[in-house]
């Protein structure tokens, strides 16, 4: 029975993935070169296949096979694969295909709507979309488990492990700790000089300076892509075949350069996954490690001084007006300021907790109905006031300025936070195995990569990220590594005794 069961899974494993493929590389194609006029023609067909990938997701008879494996003498990994198709399984089964259908087609529509809105600066655009895409998401919350609080199932459907209980107390730490420090810091903004980042940037010069960090990040064409789209993000086709996206501004230096490094960060992720893990469901690795690897590389190791010793130089060059009179610390100084800004992409380090707390709240009140859903842009633009003492000016920099809602991504915001607090334990793990400065000074990438190899990446979905925290740092996640570092780091940079 084992064998033979193994191989079926097997084969359907293999028809999801080819599925799988195809919706991946229609969403990379349409979110980096197609026109925009054929966005309801895809929106159809995406639809379409989203359906028959639903059918084979769903069917009950591999599902029966599943729960007949579980009673097989498996190996670890064998036992894992089948516990995480039995959770996927369990997330989508008791939610009819026509739902299921209409649900995608409605969040093609309202992510267009969402675009629309964020043009016209108008959020009532996109209210009635978002509110119907709430509702469909508690309903499908009822529909899967009743006794659990919805938003509980959706936080686990992004971190596996995670719960309101958890994010409550992480994100209690983050307001007590960080909020007095941020606003110490606002009204020390004299201390680190930023001027010189103002003006334009030649593009065709930022690419140049893309084409130095990927080589001295390893990503190497053999395996990795970089389009460009309206926002970066990475997307996994295969373990060699890992494309990422960039977005140019003229007048912002910066955007480029980290949001390269960050999605270095996830795009070295997939490609170091163990290549037998390849089609599997072991490839489906935690969001908040995913986010861990890509702000470890933006924050931690991209905004290090050691990190431009090999790199500065190069910038320098390309814009000798620019960059004539600053030197390389006063630029690494300028790359670590921090100041309360409305942008979350755009944030500096500290504060970008902040963001995020934010729409953690709003979030958990609009599933646990504390927050009234006709006002979500005034609760939007009030918690900005409170928490980061900025005014909103329009809702393209307010409440419209993230997609993730727009396709019902309720739950993943939070994972951004706690992959910056996972990227610290590691950092601090990692410093204790090797001289991180001398590597970075040495364009020697490769031996972090082995590290994170051999610590993290190896293991893929194998186990729980809390487990792959224990292993790779010899102690249960603590955010508090995360606490120290900004603390310690803020209260240097800016002077603050
Ligand atoms: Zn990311």
């Amino acid at each position: 029975m084992k064998e033979e069961g193994m191989k079926r899974i097997q084969a359907w494993q293999n028809e999801m993935k080819a599925y799988q493929l195809a919706l991946t590389t229609m969403a990379y194609d349409r979110l980096t070169v197609a026109p925009e006029s054929g966005i309801e023609y895809y929106s159809e067909q995406a639809a379409y296949l989203s359906g028959v990938l639903y059918s084979i997701q769903t069917d009950t008879q591999i599902e029966n096979v599943l729960h007949a494996l579980k009673d097989e003498d498996l190996n670890a990994e064998q036992k894992r694969m089948v516990e995480l198709h039995l959770k996927d399984f369990d997330r989508l089964k008791r939610i009819p295909k026509e739902d299921y259908v209409s649900y995608q087609k409605l969040a093609q529509i309202s992510e267009k709507k969402w675009e629309e809105a964020r043009a016209k600066k108008d959020y009532s655009v996109f209210e009635p979309y978002l509110l119907q895409i709430i509702e469909t998401q508690k309903k499908f919350c009822a529909l899967r488990d009743s006794d659990k609080a919805p938003y509980d199932l959706l936080l686990d459907d992004y971190e596996e492990g995670m719960n309101q209980e958890k994010y409550d107390a992480f994100f209690a730490l983050i307001k007590e700790k960080l909020l007095p420090l941020i606003h110490e810091i606002a009204m020390k903004q004299d201390a680190v000089r930023t001027d010189f980042l103002q003006g334009l940037w030649d593009i065709e010069k930022q690419k140049q300076m893309m084409k130095v960090l990927q080589k001295y990040l390893n990503f190497d064409p053999s395996w990795g892509y970089m389009g460009i789209s309206a926002h970066p993000f990475t997307s996994c086709f295969s373990h060699n075949d890992v494309r990422i996206t960039n977005a140019y501004h003229e007048d912002l230096l910066l955007s480029s350069i980290f949001s390269l490094i960050h999605e270095t960060g996830h795009a070295v992720y997939e490609h170091q996954i163990p290549e037998s893990y390849e089609g599997t469901v072991l490839c489906n690795v935690s969001m908040g490690i995913h986010e861990s690897q890509s702000r470890m590389y933006e924050n931690n190791l991209g905004r290090r001084m050691s990190f431009w010793n090999r790199n500065y130089d190069q910038l320098a060059a390309l814009y000798p007006e620019q960059l004539k009179d600053i030197d390389q610390k006063t630029f690494v100084r300028a790359v670590n300021s921090a100041k309360p800004s409305l942008i979350r992409t755009e944030a500096d380090e500290l504060t970008y907790p902040v963001h995020i707390l934010i729409r953690y709240e709003i979030e958990k009140g609009i599933f646990d109905g504390t927050v009234d859903c006709s006002r979500l842009e005034e609760v939007w633009n009030e918690k900005m006031k409170e928490y980061l003492g900025v005014d909103v000016p329009d809702a393209s920099k307010g409440i419209l300025q993230d997609v993730h809602w727009s396709d019902g991504s309720f739950g993943y915001f939070p994972t951004y936070a706690l992959g910056s607090a996972y990227a610290a334990q590691f950092i601090h793990a990692m410093q204790k195995d090797m001289d991180i400065d001398k590597a970075l000074s040495f364009a020697d990438m490769e031996s972090i990569q082995k590290w994170q190899k051999e610590r993290i990446h190896c293991y893929g979905a194998s186990i729980p990220s809390l487990q792959i925290i224990k292993n790779a740092t010899g102690e249960a996640f603590n955010p508090q590594y995360y606490i120290d570092y900004l603390y310690n780091k803020y209260r240097d940079l800016y002077q603050i005794k």
